[in-house]
């Protein structure tokens, strides 16, 4: 008997487990954002996310540093980000530099550097070295967990764990809904504004949206723990030729890193390596996915053997944990009413319906909006812009302050009884910064202004 391509599942009935005016699908940093803020507003706000935490790359990732938040003198990304590091700060579990050592004088001094390169702390965006220090947070994974939860519980927001969305319900052109599996089976939660925060933008393809497909490296993250984080820092600034050489060494091993393989956390003795840089996977496949956490580990069993024998510190270094969540940075992107460019961030062109920033780029309410589908909006990563765009516009801060801007128009839209499509930009700025959050409404010194198109 040959076996068949296809089988035929029953359709079933799904029961409707929710309805609320705002529907949130993911529960990333995006996602956290959008259903927080649309919460804050007035809207009642249900937030489905797969796994049983949130936090998505930042958290399941274990994507330890909140960078891509400061452009020159100014923290560009405040807001409910902010809040979220005042939190987990509180609970002894975030770090950043203090003002005095993001200074124009102190920045690039020795004793600056030294003390917060190994945090990640430095602006990799400029092209001398060494890149001065500014403002980021690195942060553990739990803290982010508990804070979040914090966040989306006090603001009212419905959240169901465990709810994989499968499809987007629609009414003619109208985004009505999700479909989601879980353990009882299929389940349906409706909205009048559904947003789309998965990352791969789940929702808005299933709506039938446009997009491009993009990709990037893929990582297997993990954490080394029994690390004297003292000693390895010595070694490297003490003895400078032989941690070139072996430093050298540890990232032909597992073949691409950016320049750090090794930062410092929160927690003593226990470092975050954001590598393997690894090519050739394509994030929305399941065998590609597969392959690379072999492949990833592999990798990373090899440096752990090596860091052992020959890094300054790591001698009884070990693996605390791999991150559960595989490190995909790019998939599907939006082609929305705006697509934002390289040359939209690189020339930090400015637009006057700007609803939030990242480090110094602007992003229009229009590059978060798909073009046919109505009542939908998206936030995150898959964000209607280019892939070498998205490259260097996807850091955690500025998607946070994505959903934060969306969770403002969805939640204007249903108070006043418009379309998100209807949304004045401006009503969306003017909220953004009663948040304590920078719309990008006044283009910095250095931004290029244009007119929106
Ligand atoms: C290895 C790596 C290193 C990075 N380094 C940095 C860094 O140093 N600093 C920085 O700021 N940023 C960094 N980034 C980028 C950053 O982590 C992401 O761009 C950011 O987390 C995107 O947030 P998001 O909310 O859009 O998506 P995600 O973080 O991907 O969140 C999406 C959420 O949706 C959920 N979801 C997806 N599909 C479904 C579904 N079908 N049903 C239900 N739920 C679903 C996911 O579980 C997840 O919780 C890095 C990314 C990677 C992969």
């Amino acid at each position: 008997m040959t076996t068949p391509n296809f089988v035929s599942t029953p359709a079933g009935r799904a029961p409707v487990v929710a309805k609320t005016e705002v529907v949130v699908v993911g529960g990333g940093p995006a996602g956290i954002s959008a259903a927080v803020s649309a919460g804050r507003n007035g809207a009642s706000v249900t937030l489905v996310e797969r796994y049983p935490y949130l936090g998505g790359l930042a958290s399941g990732g274990m994507v330890l540093v909140l960078d891509d938040m400061h452009n020159d003198t100014e923290i560009s990304v405040r807001g409910l980000c902010m809040e979220l590091i005042d939190r987990m700060h509180a609970r002894g579990l975030c770090v950043y530099p203090p003002e005095a050592d993001r200074h124009p004088d102190a920045r690039l001094t020795e004793e600056v550097l030294r003390r917060w390169t190994r945090w990640g702390m430095f602006d990799f965006h400029t092209h001398t070295k060494p890149h001065p220090v500014i403002f980021a947070a690195a942060f553990d994974p739990d803290g982010f967990k508990q804070s979040s939860l914090d966040m989306v519980g006090e603001a009212g927001v419905q959240l169901r764990l465990h709810s994989w969305f499968t499809s987007t319900i629609m009414e003619d052109n109208r985004a009505a809904g999700v479909l989601v599996h879980t353990k009882e089976g299929p389940q349906a939660i409706l909205g009048d504004v559904i947003i789309d925060a998965s990352g791969d933008l789940d929702v808005a393809a299933s709506a039938g949206a446009s997009y491009t497909d993009g990709s990037f490296i893929v990582t297997t993250v993990s954490r080394m723990g029994g690390v004297d984080v003292d000693e390895a820092e010595r070694f490297q600034y003490e003895e400078p030729e032989k941690f070139l050489e072996i430093d050298r060494e540890a990232k032909r091993i597992i073949k691409g890193s950016w320049d750090y393989w090794w930062l410092r956390t929160p927690l003593p003795g226990i470092v975050w390596c954001n590598c393997p840089h690894m090519t050739g996977y394509d994030g929305m496949k399941v065998a590609d996915l597969t392959a690379a956490e072999f492949d990833g580990r592999n990798r990373m069993q090899a440096l752990l053997t090596f860091a052992r024998a020959n890094v300054a510190g790591f001698q009884n270094a070990y693996f605390v944990d791999f991150a559960p969540q595989t490190g995909v940075r790019q998939t599907r992107l939006l082609e929305g009413e705006y697509v934002v460019t390289k040359k939209d961030v690189m020339d930090r062109v400015h637009f006057s319906d700007s609803v939030c920033r990242g480090r110094d780029y602007y992003t229009p309410y229009r590059a978060l909006m798909p073009k046919t589908i109505d009542q939908l909006l998206v936030a995150g990563r898959h964000y209607s812009v280019t892939p070498q765009a998205q490259k260097l516009s996807r850091e955690i801060p500025p998607c946070m302050a994505q959903g934060e801007a969306v969770g403002i128009a969805a939640a204007l839209a249903v108070n006043a009884g418009i379309t998100v499509r209807e949304v004045d930009s401006r009503a969306i700025q003017k909220q953004m910064r009663t948040q304590g959050a920078d719309p990008g409404d006044v283009p910095a010194a250095n931004a290029l202004v244009t007119e929106a198109a």
